[in-house]
């Protein structure tokens, strides 16, 4: 080590190291040995919970008045085990009006392992639906943010890392804190400046917060980042714990300017209406954000000229699953948030697995270098083994199945999904009404947007634009390439010796990839072919197809020997991809203002600047999803329908940034393009 700090997304993420305790025999309970400190009171931590944290920060008052179309916020240091996040749940379940929703964000450096968040809970059978529901979705040990839905109204989004640097990399705004963590005496590392000016600059005017300990030191920090705070009694036998509020007005050195002072043209739109959202494109980026707005209560008129899922979506089986840069980049760590979201996402919209499929997936080393390749990406990541291990020979052919003589990546969270009955089930959501006609134009009125449809015409709040490839027809200036990527399928029908076809436990993929049979047809793919938007299946891109299953699994390809081109069926399609491929996912951009706006960055790539980037009101995109829509399309769809519904951001700023369709002009800008 040269000594440098290790940037956070490179933080290996480890457990907590706990000891399990009774004192007076009913209530077996945490403790930290690693920071020698308690998680919560063993004599009734709940009572504490409600006591410090619940009533300081006068929830059941609020909740009971909420009236907001955003839901209200908490952000909190130290989930622990989630009984401060879980309590207050409960607490707006029991106070809250009908069509208010929550949203909890919570920091955790060493999260429990699942094992331990169950025997945690098990101290508390009244919350036993909300632990279940916490426990179903518990993410693996990834820094980051994972979005969790509790429930139809409740949002949980889990921030690993060091709370001062997760919150410094929030994109939102909290209205309650709940200061928890250790001790300050025996976590002093925590409780340090920048975790209060992190606070700060994410505390809506007249944000709360609440916290068990005195501290002066905890004093002088709140102060000094603009808390007001007061003394008052502590729980139990603690004289007294602090309460307050965030004075917006406090002219503090450490309130620093907007978190994107260096970046002004990322500032998002203000939030406007969203009663009624018209989304282009039914594929799996359309039908994802449709039903992302209407689970928010927005009313969605989805609109696509021809069926759902007709296009770059509409294969028979798509692998979830996508190739990362051998060191972590911005979007190598977008992907893998989304890869991780996508299966938790997955899982609640079909538990019964009808559609989708978590088998796992095996990346193969195949070319000189790969496995060394492979070796260097797992020490970069340093990811835990549940969501990607290195295999030898001998574990990929039992995890396969089959034969296999090569070493591989393996990845048991991903797998394969049906996008076509995936984008039908998003469609169904109640709320949004499918409407099948062509896109003729679009004016911007005084309270919105009028679409002109064939013969009718829509008048919305807001619209996002899905429209794959085709969106080079309607958002001039955002710079998308076609690529036709071509599938083919075998049918292993006894008549064709499927009696000697093996079968495949895992999806398999190297330069292409090999999906687990299902309804007997294999299907395998696909080609690559970067600006060519032709549609029609070709015998040439059949043949390579073939000889691509043939180098990944030589044991099935020999079983089925002599099947030409001809045998084959298959599908073409057109993808959108960006230049960067990283998908466009956030508000639209006035092209031509931003040129202008930030043309002196051509010069002085270092200037700074005051005004946001300018953005057509209400109109978003998800588009550029290449051969990955699968995995990134359902996180771009929270992001936009957050942004839409003024909630939380579900990644970090930086990554929000990364995503924003604007980034290529800055970037051009700069480059003098
Ligand atoms: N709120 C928790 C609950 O409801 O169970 C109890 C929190 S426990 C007292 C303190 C938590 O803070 C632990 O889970 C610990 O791992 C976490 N923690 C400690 N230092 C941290 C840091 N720098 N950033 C984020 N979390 C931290």
């Amino acid at each position: 080590m040269n000594g440098k700090p290790v940037p956070p997304h490179r933080q290996a993420i480890r457990h907590a190291e706990l000891d399990w305790r009774t004192d007076d025999g009913d209530v077996e309970a945490p403790f930290s040995t690693a920071y020698d400190d308690v998680y919560f009171s063993r004599q009734d931590g709940r009572e504490e919970t409600r006591f410090v944290f619940i009533d300081n920060n006068d929830l059941p008052q609020r909740l009971a008045a909420w009236r907001e179309p955003r839901p209200f916020t908490i952000g909190e240091t130290g989930f622990g085990t989630g009984l401060n996040m879980v309590c207050a749940w409960a607490c707006f379940d029991a106070n809250a009006p009908a069509e208010a929703r929550l949203h909890l964000i919570s920091t955790e450096k060493h999260p429990l392992t699942r094992d331990a968040l169950a025997r945690a809970w098990r101290s508390w059978p009244p919350l036993s639906r909300q632990a279940a529901a916490l426990l179903d979705q518990w993410p693996p040990a990834v820094a980051g943010v994972h979005r969790l839905r509790l429930d139809d109204r409740v949002i949980l989004d889990l921030h690993f890392g060091d709370a001062a640097e997760c919150l410094d990399r929030l994109d939102g705004q909290v209205d309650a804190w709940f200061l928890d963590g250790f001790a300050p005496s025996k976590n002093p590392d925590m409780w340090r400046p920048e975790l209060f000016t992190a606070m700060a600059n994410a505390s809506r005017p007249g944000a709360t917060f609440a916290t068990f300990t005195c501290a002066g030191f905890v004093r002088r920090g709140l102060s000094a980042a603009g808390f007001r705070w007061r003394k008052v009694p502590g729980f139990g036998r603690k004289r007294e714990m602090l309460r307050g509020e965030h004075d917006p007005d406090a002219s503090t050195a450490a309130r620093t300017s907007s978190a994107r002072a260096a970046t002004p043209w990322f500032q998002p739109p203000p939030p406007r209406p969203a009663d009624h959202v018209a989304v282009i494109g039914a594929g799996i980026a359309g039908t994802s954000v449709a039903a992302a707005l209407a689970r928010r209560g927005s009313r969605v008129t989805l609109i696509d000229r021809g069926s759902i899922a007709a296009g770059a979506s509409g294969n028979p089986q798509a692998a979830l699953y996508v190739k990362m840069a051998i060191e972590p980049n911005l979007q190598s760590r977008f992907y893998l948030a989304a890869l991780l979201y996508t299966q938790r996402w997955l899982a609640r919209l079909d538990p019964e697995r009808r559609w989708w499929s978590d088998c796992g997936l095996l990346q193969l080393a195949g070319k000189a270098g790969d496995v060394e390749r492979q070796q260097r990406f797992l020490a970069h990541y340093q990811l835990p083994p549940s969501v990607v291990a290195a295999s030898d020979p001998s574990l990929v052919t039992t995890l396969a199945g089959v034969e296999l003589h090569r070493h591989a990546l393996h990845y048991p969270l991903a797998g394969w999904v049906d996008p076509v009955a995936l984008c039908r089930h998003l469609a169904a959501t109640p709320g949004i009404e499918l409407r099948q006609a062509g896109l003729g134009s679009l004016r911007e009125t005084d309270a919105g947007w009028r679409l002109a449809l064939g013969r009718g015409s829509l008048h919305v709040d807001q619209v996002v634009f899905a429209t794959g490839h085709a969106s080079r027809h309607w958002l001039d200036g955002l710079p998308i390439q076609p690529v036709r990527g071509q599938i083919s399928t075998l049918s292993l029908t006894p008549d064709c010796g499927s009696g000697t076809v093996p079968s495949l436990d895992r999806v398999l993929c190297a330069e292409g990839y090999v999906m687990p049979p299902r309804d007997g047809r294999l299907i395998f793919g696909a080609t690559f072919s970067p600006n060519d938007d032709d549609d029609t299946v070709r015998s040439s891109d059949h043949r390579r197809n073939l000889e691509e299953l043939a180098r990944l699994l030589p044991t099935m390809a020999e079983s089925l020997a002599g099947r030409s081109p001809e045998a084959c069926s298959g599908r073409a399609s057109i993808r959108a991809a960006s230049p960067d491929k990283t998908p466009y996912a956030g508000p639209l951009p006035e092209f031509d203002r931003w040129r202008q706006d930030y043309a002196v960055l051509g010069k002085d790539a270092k200037r700074s600047f005051d005004q946001p980037g300018s953005h057509y009101p209400g109109l978003w995109v998800s588009t550029a999803h290449g051969s990955r829509g699968m995995v990134s399309a359902p996180l771009c769809a929270e992001l936009i329908a957050s942004r839409i519904h003024d909630e939380p951001m579900p990644l970090e700023r930086e990554l929000v940034d990364h995503l924003h369709p604007g980034r290529r002009i800055v970037a051009d800008l700069i480059r003098g393009r």
